[in-house]
């Protein structure tokens, strides 16, 4: 391939990390609320569940690592000399947006020369899910780092109940002020 096929490398103004990622994918106003350090998230079960799985299940591997402050993955190994991203998730409900952020820390270690390839892990569903940084996907990275630009220095994007709004921190601030549909 030309080195004039790449898109261009984009250089955005704020950091974008996997979090924003997730969100954008999610909630465009829980990814304007958190990105503007209003948090309200605190322990759900859900977490505590996680963190079982993750103790039980993936002891020996070396857990939850911070890159740069921009990426957390729960753990790494390298199967063949080649660096496999691990994220274990309890369900598929949100694997649209785990898949997102997975291909931004891809991604944002190539950038930066180092290849990888992702796994999601379901322990409770048995199953695992290998991912792999295309071409396509780093267009599309590269569109979401803008799309979160624009909704973030934009104003709040208005809350709309949507099926998780039960189980998310802000709950009570989008709806119990009345702020809401
Ligand atoms: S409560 Fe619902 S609308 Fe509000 S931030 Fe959370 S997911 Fe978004």
């Amino acid at each position: 391939m030309q080195t004039n096929d790449l898109p261009p490398t984009p250089t955005p103004a704020m950091k974008i990390t996997g979090v924003k990622i997730n969100y954008l994918h999610i909630c465009h106003t829980k990814l304007w609320l958190f990105s503007h350090n209003i948090t309200l998230e605190h322990e759900h079960d859900n977490v505590s569940i996680g963190k079982m799985l993750h103790e039980d299940r993936y002891s020996k591997n070396k857990k939850d690592i911070t890159i740069d402050n921009t990426i957390s993955i729960d753990f790494v190994k390298r199967r063949n000399g080649v660096l496999e991203l691990h994220e274990i998730k309890k369900t598929k409900t949100m694997e649209d947006a785990h898949l997102h952020q997975m291909y931004y820390y891809l991604y944002y270690l190539k950038q930066r020369g180092v290849d990888a390839q992702g796994i999601m892990n379901y322990p409770l569903l048995n199953q695992t899910k290998e991912v792999l940084l295309t071409q396509d996907d780093e267009i599309n990275i590269e569109n979401d780092m803008h799309r979160i630009e624009e909704i973030v220095t934009g104003r709040m994007p208005h809350p709309k109940r949507i099926k998780i709004c039960p189980k998310c921190a802000y709950l009570e601030f989008c709806f119990c002020g009345g702020g809401g549909d």
